[in-house]
């Protein structure tokens, strides 16, 4: 199996390849060739399995037999040992025929962990296998930076670099990356805001010369490897509501659309899948395109739902690929327009998207709302994120007799602040992480200074 661009123009690449490149040459995404797809009888035999079981099943197509079956289980089986639930990733059943996936068992208890602890252990196979050595660097203004970190604290032959705004970020947050003491494990908090940190991460990517040669590797939703880790838990939870018997439906809280875009591989694989709900908060491109062909970019939003602020949704661009007949020089010439100036789909892609895809768009004042009733209704306490999806879910599913699976993609205690605001008197973090606010803390702070971090990055890498 080969992994082509969504633009057309950049060469195909191996599994090894792709989990070591982020962005295609021709500015496109990578995604399958062609899909591995799933019997009834293979799908049934899931049910029951572990989660470790099920994840080698579902991914060893997209290995290609790169990795051999013993090394890929093992890597499998470490990764999903850090999560502090035997299910890694539960259901819950919250009102009738509607269930929670509870995403945020994990080390930094959201759901980026399922995809960073498996990518940091197959960066780590194979830079070892080829005897070499990468950096990663990347720019958080919360989640990402500390799952990445978590992902890669074991890793021999990474040195991973996250930059963060200097006391823009908030201390639970800050703590889950700064408490982290592993030798390859550098934080940087930067004397600016988030964008100057993100413009930094760019400019290191577009001119690599700082780092003599030693490979440079992403680690956001563009790398393949997310998305096939996510692609799992559909599968899983769908198995253990009756699939392949019955269909299921799903309700995802969406920004970059690699959460959601899994799922739509998970459909295509042969998982009965009635209806995707995207889930935005005011940053909602997502759903005026898909309710009103308004694709267009739009200034903007802090919500109590951070880590779904978003201006453009990047992985969109893969299911466009297909909406598009993965036609790449179309899809290539739409995102040009639009990078430019409000655009729209065309009518055959936007009516195949509608076939399968809702969505509903939710502000802060009805989040607030949503974590107190759904309190009171259902026990549950929802973190802001998973508050978006649960209305979102009510709203426009299709109909009440399918089972609607909403994903959980965040504890609400790391979203501390809007739970306060909807009046409750706070969330505690999990037993595990009870010291979080006493732990020794390590990091750096460096002027907004392109050539300071990049000095710093190639005298501590090691
Ligand atoms: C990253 C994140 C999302 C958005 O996921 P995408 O894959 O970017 O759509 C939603 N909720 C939480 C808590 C996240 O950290």
């Amino acid at each position: 199996m080969l992994y082509i661009s969504t633009r057309g123009q950049a060469p195909a690449l191996s599994f090894e390849e792709v989990v070591l490149t982020g962005m295609a040459s021709d500015g496109g995404l990578y995604v399958p060739e062609t899909l591995p797809e799933f019997s009834r009888e293979e799908l049934a035999e899931m049910a029951g399995l572990s989660y470790a079981e099920i994840a080698f099943r579902v991914m060893k197509p997209f290995v290609n037999g790169e990795i051999d079956d013993a090394t890929f289980r093992s890597i499998v089986t470490e990764a999903y040992a850090t999560f502090n639930h035997d299910a890694v990733v539960p259901l819950k059943q919250l009102d009738a025929n509607h269930f929670l996936l509870e995403q945020f068992h994990g080390p930094t208890l959201a759901f980026k962990d399922v995809a960073l602890q498996l990518l940091g252990r197959l960066l780590d196979h194979f830079l070892k296998k080829r005897g070499e050595r990468a950096v990663i660097m990347g720019a958080t203004s919360g989640d990402t930076g500390s799952a990445a970190i978590e992902g890669c604290r074991h890793c021999d032959n990474l040195d991973i670099f996250i930059l963060h705004p200097h006391n823009r970020v908030s201390e639970v947050q800050r703590r889950q990356m700064t408490s982290v003491l592993a030798n390859n494990v550098f934080n940087i908090a930067i004397e600016g805001n988030f964008d100057d940190a993100q413009a930094m991460v760019k400019a290191s990517f577009a001119d690599q010369t700082f780092l003599n040669g030693t490979r440079l590797v992403a680690v956001n939703s563009i790398n393949w490897a997310r998305i096939m880790a996510q692609i799992v838990y559909y599968i899983a939870s769908g198995v253990a509501l009756g699939a392949p018997h019955r269909e299921v439906s799903f309700c995802v809280p969406s920004a970059n659309f690699g959460n959601v875009f899994a799922g739509y591989m998970a459909y295509k694989m042969g998982l009965p899948v009635k209806q995707f709900i995207i889930a935005t908060n005011a940053n909602d491109i997502l759903h005026r395109t898909l309710a009103a062909n308004d694709f267009s970019k739009k200034e903007l939003a802090a919500t109590l739902a951070p880590s779904m602020d978003i201006v453009v949704s990047s992985n969109f661009e893969r299911l466009l690929f297909d909406a598009y007949d993965r036609d790449g020089l179309a899809v290539a010439a739409l995102l040009e327009r639009f990078q430019q100036e409000p655009t729209a789909l065309a009518d055959a892609p936007l009516a195949k998207l509608r076939e399968k895809f809702a969505s509903y768009s939710v502000d802060d004042a009805t989040i607030l709302e949503v974590i107190r009733e759904a309190h009171k209704r259902t026990g549950e306490m929802l973190d802001p994120h998973t508050a978006t999806g649960y209305r979102a879910a009510e709203r426009a599913r299709a109909d009440q007799s399918t089972p609607m699976i909403t994903l959980a993609t965040a504890h609400p205690a790391k979203f501390a602040e809007a739970v306060v605001k909807a009046g409750f008197p706070g969330v505690p973090l999990p037993p595990h992480m009870e010291d979080l606010i006493e732990r020794e803390e390590r990091y750096t702070v460096l002027p907004a200074e392109l050539s300071a971090v990049q000095q710093y990055v190639a005298e501590h890498r090691r």
